[in-house]
C-alpha cells in the first residue's frame, strides 16, 4: 500500500477488512453449535535436594534446583464434552497414580477419568514418582526386596501425594478458567536436534548408544520423527491462553540439579517469542529410540546445559513460528476413547534367574556393574511375575478438532509412533507416549529379533512385555481413532472476489 493510497482506497480496504473479519468470526462457530472453550494451569512439583531423582537402575539423588519441575494441564469443552491433556515433568507416572489422579479429577471437577490423558515428560532430572512403589516387593524373599527398595529408584510416598493433589488442582483449575477460545493446529520440523540412538553393528546386530568413533558402527538402526505439533488457544481479545507442544526426543539433556530438562527451554522460548507468559504443555512423542546423542557425529556432546538449551530452545523455536503462522478458528469437536486390557510378560528362564541369584548372592558385587544391574533385574522381575504374569494397560485417543493425541504407556519406539500418523485419519496425529501408567520399553518385533538388541530389549523389572505389545498398542490406537470423525482445520478469511487490480501496479514499464 502506498503512502498515498487515496482516502476512497483506504475506505475499501477497510470495508474488506471488516467483512473478512466477519466471515472469520462465522466460521470460526459453525452454525448452532455452542462455544468452543479452553483453559489452562499449572502447578510447581519441583522436587526437594536430597529426593530421589529416578533415570537410570540403581539410586540416583537430586543434589540442586536447576529450575522447576510442574504439571501443565489444558482443558478443552466443545459443549458436549470436556478433554484434559496433561503434560507432567516427570520421569513415569505409574498407572496406580494416574488413574487415582483421574478419578480424583472426575470427582471433583466432573471430567470424566478416561478422558483425561497424563503424559510424563521422561524428564531424566524429575522427581522420584517412580519406579519402585513402597509396598510392591513385601512379599518378595527378603533379599529381592532389599533389592527393589534399597538398589533401585523407589517413589517417595509424600511426593507421589503432592504430584496427584498437582495434578488434580492444575486440570480443575484449567477447568474453572475455561473461556471462548479459538484454536490454531500445525507442525513445525525440527531434525537436527534428535537422533536413533540404536546403531547397526558389522556383526549383525543392533546396539544402543555404541559411541562416537566406534569403528564397528555402521548406520543408525532407524528413523526419527522430525515433526513439532503444535496447538494454541487464543481468547475472543486475540489474547494468548496456552500452548500444547508434541516431539519425540528423550529428555536425557540434564543440565545440573532437578529441572524439567529441555522441557525448560521449550516454555521459555515460546514464551519469549510470544510476549507470552502462559502454560507450555508438552507431550512427549514415540521417542522409545531417540535421544539428542548423535553417535555418529565426530564432535564431543556439549555440556547439559548446553543440550538443553540446543533442543528446547530449537523445537521451541519452530513450535514459535508453527503459531505464528498458522490460523485460528474453531477447536472442535472433541472425543476421548481409551481401552484397557492385559498384555503378557516375557517370562526369563528359570536357569537365567538362578544364575542371576547366584551372582547377587555372592556378595562380591560391583554395584553398578552391567552384569550386577541385569542379574537385579531379573530377580526383581521374577518376583512381579509371581504375582502378575500379565500387566494391565490403557490405550487412549483424545481429538481436538482436526488433531488426535493417541496415547499409551510405553517408552515406544518411533517407528510405531511414525506408522501411527501415516494410517490415521488425522491431518494432525501426535502419539503420546508414557501416558496414564508405565510399562517401560516397548521395542519393534525386528529389534527384538536376531538383529536386534541394545539396551532396550533387555529384560529387566522396567522392560518386559511380549514382543507383540508393540503393534497392540499401534491396532488398539487406530481402532480407537476410527470412531472419529476428524474436525476441520480453521483457515484464514478467503480474500473477497476480484474486482479490479492495484491501478498503480497494473501499468507497463516507463522509460522516458
Ligand atoms: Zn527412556
Amino acid at each position: 500500500m502506498s503512502e498515498r493510497t487515496p482516502w476512497r482506497a483506504a475506505v475499501f480496504l477497510w470495508m474488506c477488512l471488516a467483512s473478512q473479519a466477519q466471515a472469520q468470526s462465522s466460521a470460526n462457530d459453525p452454525a448452532g453449535s455452542p462455544p468452543f472453550k479452553a483453559g489452562f494451569a499449572e502447578r510447581d512439583i519441583t522436587p526437594e535436594v536430597g529426593m530421589e531423582m529416578p533415570g537410570n537402575y540403581g539410586k540416583v539423588r537430586g543434589t540442586s534446583i536447576h529450575d522447576p519441575c510442574k504439571v501443565r494441564a489444558a482443558v478443552f469443552d466443545d459443549g458436549t464434552r470436556r478433554v484434559a491433556l496433561v503434560g507432567l515433568d516427570a520421569l513415569m507416572i505409574r498407572r496406580s497414580t494416574a488413574s487415582s489422579a483421574r478419578n480424583a479429577i472426575q470427582a471433583t471437577c466432573g471430567i470424566p477419568a478416561a478422558q483425561v490423558l497424563i503424559g510424563a515428560s521422561h524428564s531424566h532430572s524429575s522427581g522420584p514418582t517412580g519406579w519402585v512403589l513402597r509396598g510392591e516387593f513385601d512379599a518378595a524373599s527378603p533379599l529381592v526386596a532389599k533389592l527393589a527398595y534399597e538398589e533401585s529408584p523407589v517413589a517417595d510416598p509424600a511426593y507421589l501425594m503432592r504430584v496427584e493433589k498437582a495434578i488434580v488442582d492444575a486440570v480443575c483449575e484449567a477447568s474453572h478458567r475455561l473461556v471462548e477460545a479459538r484454536c490454531s493446529f500445525g507442525s513445525g520440523r525440527e531434525d537436527k536436534v534428535s537422533f536413533n540412538r540404536r546403531l547397526r553393528m558389522k556383526n549383525g546386530m543392533t546396539f544402543t548408544h555404541p559411541g562416537r568413533g566406534n569403528p564397528e558402527s555402521v548406520a543408525y538402526a532407524g528413523p526419527i520423527d522430525p515433526e513439532v505439533g503444535v496447538l494454541g488457544a487464543w481468547d475472543k481479545a486475540d489474547r494468548l491462553l496456552g500452548v500444547i507442544v508434541n516431539f519425540a526426543c528423550h529428555a536425557t539433556t540434564s543440565p545440573p540439579g532437578f529441572s524439567a530438562n529441555w522441557i525448560h527451554y521449550l516454555e521459555q522460548t515460546i514464551r519469549g517469542g510470544l510476549h507470552a507468559d502462559v502454560p507450555v504443555v508438552f507431550l512427549q512423542g514415540a521417542c522409545g529410540d531417540i535421544t539428542q546423542v548423535d553417535n555418529l557425529s565426530p564432535y564431543a556432546d556439549p555440556s547439559g546445559e548446553k543440550q538443553a538449551e540446543r533442543v528446547g530452545g530449537s523445537v521451541g523455536a519452530e513450535a514459535v513460528k508453527v503459531l505464528l503462522r498458522a490460523e485460528p478458528g474453531h477447536g472442535g469437536p472433541l472425543n476421548a476413547r481409551t481401552k484397557v486390557w492385559k498384555i503378557k510378560r516375557r517370562i526369563p528362564d528359570p536357569a537365567r534367574v538362578q544364575q542371576a541369584l547366584a551372582l547377587v548372592q555372592k556378595g562380591e558385587r560391583e554395584v553398578g556393574s552391567t552384569e550386577w544391574i541385569f542379574a537385579k533385574e531379573i530377580l526383581l522381575l521374577d518376583a512381579i511375575i509371581a504375582r502378575e504374569s500379565e500387566e494391565e494397560v490403557e490405550a487412549g485417543a483424545i481429538q481436538v478438532g482436526p488433531a488426535v493425541f493417541i496415547s499409551n504407556p510405553a517408552e515406544y519406539f518411533v517407528e510405531f509412533g511414525l506408522e501411527l500418523k501415516k494410517r490415521s485419519p488425522f491431518k494432525f496425529t501426535w502419539p503420546v507416549e508414557l501416558a496414564n501408567g508405565c510399562v517401560g520399553y516397548v521395542p519393534t518385533e525386528e529389534a527384538l529379533g536376531p538383529g536386534g538388541g541394545g539396551y532396550e530389549t533387555r529384560l529387566t523389572s522396567y522392560s518386559n512385555l511380549e514382543p507383540t505389545a508393540g503393534r497392540q498398542f499401534l491396532e488398539t490406537g487406530l481402532e480407537l481413532v476410527k470412531a472419529m470423525t476428524p474436525g476441520k482445520v480453521p483457515e484464514p478469511p478467503r480474500a473477497p472476489p476480484f474486482t479490479a487490480p492495484w491501478s498503480y501496479g497494473n501499468v507497463p514499464p516507463e522509460l522516458k
